[in-house]
Formats: C-alpha cells, sequence, structure tokens
C-alpha cells in the first residue's frame, strides 16, 4: 500500500500545498477587530466592478455572505462560475474542492481565487489519490475491477474527480447521486460502484433509493490492506463504499431526533443525505442544501422543523422564518470548522490584493487533471432528468 503522509499542521500554519490542507495568507490580514472592515470589503469590491464575481457557499458566515453575488451548493455556484465568463476573478467563499471544481469548469483566462488556502474539506481529504489507485489495483487482484464504475461526489479532490474520469466514471451531487447510480449500474453487465468519499451518501442513495440491501453494501478501509475486505465480499457487493464522512453531518444522531419526537409530536426532521443511515432512516425528509432551503421556504407558517445540517446554514434559515419554529438537530455547537476559515478579514485582504494588483490564492487545476476531472464532470451534466439542476 502507499504511505499516507498526512503530518498535522497547526491551524493556519505550515505548508502543504499538495494536500486540501492550506498555507498562511502571505501579506497582513486585517484584524478581525478592524472597525472598518465592511467599508474596505465594498470599496474593494466596487473598484473591482464586474472583473471579480464572488461566490459565497450555504454555509459561510453571514458576514462573508453579506458580498456575496450569489449564494448556492457547490455545483450550482461551480456553474454560476461558468455562466460569468467576463469575470476575470471568481472569488470562491467555500472551500478548496469547490475552488477547484470553479477552475475546472471555468475559462482558461479566469483566476479562481479561494480567500484562505487553509478551507479545505476533511471529507475531501479522505480519499487521496494514492489511496484510490491502490485500491484500484487491489480491485484488478480480487477479479472485480472490470465491473467496477467509480463514482465520486462533488466534495472530493479534483484528481479523484479525474481519476474516475479516467476511467468510465462520473461525478454526482446530493441531489443527483441516485440518477448517477443508475447510470453507473447500466455501464456494465453486473456493474459494482466504487463510491467515493462519503460512505454515507452512498449508502443511503444506494438503500433508500436504489433499492439495494445493506448487505450488498461494503466499506473499503483505505487503512487496512485490501480494504478489509475479502475477494468474495467484494464479489458479492453491488456498492463498494469509500470509508469517508463528512466531520459536520457524521455528528448528528439518532437518539436527539427520538429526543425531540418526544419532546413535539409534531416537529419535522429535515436532514441532509452525508447523515448517518440510522438518522436519515428516522427523518422525514431528506435531500441536499438546496432542497433543505426550498422546503423551509414553502413550509407553512407556525410548523416546526428540527434540521441536520451545518449551522451557519441553520441559523440563517431561522432568521429568515422568524413564523416557524426551526431547530438544529444537535446538542452542540456544529459549524463547518474549514468553511468558517473564510471571515471577512480574509475576504477583504483577497479584494484590496486584487484591487493592488497583485494575485493571490490562485486555485490552479494541472491541465491532465483537468481534462479529465472535466470529463467526469461532463458526464454528470449529461445525466437524464434532475442532473441538470442540483
Ligand atoms: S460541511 Fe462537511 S463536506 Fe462540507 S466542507 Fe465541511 S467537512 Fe467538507
Amino acid at each position: 500500500m502507499t504511505t499516507v503522509d498526512l503530518p498535522l499542521l497547526p491551524l493556519g500554519k505550515g505548508t502543504d500545498l499538495n494536500t486540501e490542507r492550506g498555507v498562511e495568507c502571505p501579506g497582513d490580514l486585517p484584524a478581525p477587530s478592524d472597525p472598518d472592515l465592511v467599508a474596505r470589503a465594498k470599496v474593494a469590491k466596487e473598484a473591482l466592478g464586474g472583473s471579480v464575481f464572488i461566490l459565497g457557499h450555504h454555509y459561510q458566515r453571514d458576514e462573508v455572505i453579506a458580498f456575496a453575488d450569489v449564494t448556492g451548493d457547490s455545483f450550482k455556484l461551480a456553474r454560476d462560475a461558468a455562466a460569468r465568463p467576463e469575470a476575470e476573478y471568481i472569488v470562491f467563499c467555500g472551500v478548496h474542492f469547490m475552488a477547484e471544481s470553479a477552475d475546472v469548469l471555468t475559462n482558461d483566462n479566469q483566476r479562481v481565487v479561494l480567500p484562505d488556502l487553509a478551507a479545505g474539506c476533511s471529507m475531501a481529504d479522505m480519499a487521496r489519490l494514492g489511496q484510490v489507485e491502490d485500491a484500484w489495483d487491489a480491485l484488478a487482484d480480487a477479479g472485480v475491477q472490470d465491473q467496477v464504475v467509480p463514482i465520486t461526489y462533488m466534495n472530493s479532490s479534483a484528481d479523484i474527480k479525474a481519476f474516475c474520469g479516467r476511467f468510465g466514471g462520473a461525478v454526482c451531487t446530493s441531489s443527483n447521486a441516485d440518477v448517477a447510480l443508475e447510470w453507473a449500474f447500466a455501464q456494465k453487465p453486473d456493474a459494482k460502484v466504487f463510491f467515493f468519499p462519503d460512505q454515507h451518501l452512498g449508502r443511503n442513495t444506494a438503500v433508500l433509493k436504489m433499492g439495494i440491501s445493506l448487505d450488498e453494501c461494503v466499506v473499503w478501509n483505505p487503512f487496512l490492506p485490501n480494504g478489509g475486505l475479502t475477494a468474495e465480499e467484494l464479489h458479492a457487493a453491488k456498492m463498494i463504499l469509500w470509508k469517508g464522512h463528512c466531520s459536520v453531518h457524521g455528528k448528528f444522531s439518532p437518539d436527539v431526533v427520538d429526543e425531540l419526537r418526544e419532546a413535539d409530536p409534531d416537529i419535522n426532521i429535515l436532514v441532509h443525505p452525508e447523515c448517518k443511515h440510522e438518522v436519515v432512516t428516522r427523518a422525514d425528509l431528506v435531500g441536499s442544501t438546496e432542497f433543505i432551503i426550498k422546503t423551509i421556504d414553502e413550509a407553512p407558517s407556525g410548523s416546526s422543523w428540527a434540521i441536520g445540517t451545518e449551522l451557519n446554514l441553520v441559523q440563517r434559515l431561522a432568521n429568515a422564518h422568524p413564523d416557524k419554529k426551526i431547530a438544529f438537530l444537535d446538542r452542540t455547537v456544529c459549524f463547518c470548522s474549514t468553511m468558517n476559515r473564510i471571515d471577512l478579514p480574509h475576504l477583504v485582504w483577497t479584494l484590496e490584493s486584487l484591487v493592488a494588483g497583485h494575485e493571490v490564492n490562485v486555485i490552479d487545476v494541472d491541465d491532465e487533471t483537468e481534462k479529465f476531472a472535466h470529463i467526469a464532470l461532463q458526464r454528470m451534466l449529461d445525466l437524464p432528468g434532475r442532473a441538470a439542476r442540483d
């Protein structure tokens, strides 16, 4: 097996450009306590005019969302960026893999900028190319590789997307994972899907939407020889799930769902499919962030909800709908720590640097990776039905 070298870096310190973890920002960041930050951000954004397009992921802080030209989830934002070819700079207020996808989908003359390179994603970091290539070889040794179609969730690094593009697979989002799985199972006789990096989205989609049994889902642990699976288990499996998860959505527990239902029998439990299977099976509604927002927007006044997704979004929904009872589906605070690394000081630093003519934190996917990642993304865009929307 490939040795996996992931030395711990103190938060925001050190250099490791080959991973989702980042580096210190060069130059001086404004202090978070600077009372002029909002005014400075406005001035810099106005100075840049149409040359800059700011994307804000739904999980970003309010102080950042206030300056976003558009908000959305990762796929919608990448498409929004691609639809603005006149913008020289795409400032992506999100995490590293999202900026990579935007770079893949935008023109070569556009620069995608991530305000803090330390804004990675722990889930994306759980599937590294060397590990995935080792697993692919092991599937050949087990005699199943010819049947396997690799599918990766949008929340993965560009090189994992490229791996899927290179080996006949595709990308999916949380709202079209079932369409992508249907497509994958139709690609080969007796097809199996190797699903990266979120085991929960893969399992929830396979079992709850495709009718695949839990027994037909096996988990590939990259830290065990042969993923911890026997050749017999691989032959019997329909879904081979990479052992990855979201640090935020993985925290929600079925106990809290039960407690909330006991306290309020009318409560509606609304969760993201990155939550564990035992949480999703107890929920009333399951869907992507766009689905969660739409559901709450359309919910009747006075209705009661507990939402299992990132806290910035839940808080924003609660603020926008004071006529509805909206609770967070966890006892403890559950922000996405890497998303929260993008803050107003980093945004101001980014915009002011661009005004001064300094390109900073440009995310530039290499040509070979971009070519195959684009193939995997394009296969998703070509999927029928809901694939065209997020
Ligand atoms: S919410 Fe989860 S999947 Fe999204 S960026 Fe944070 S760790 Fe990654």
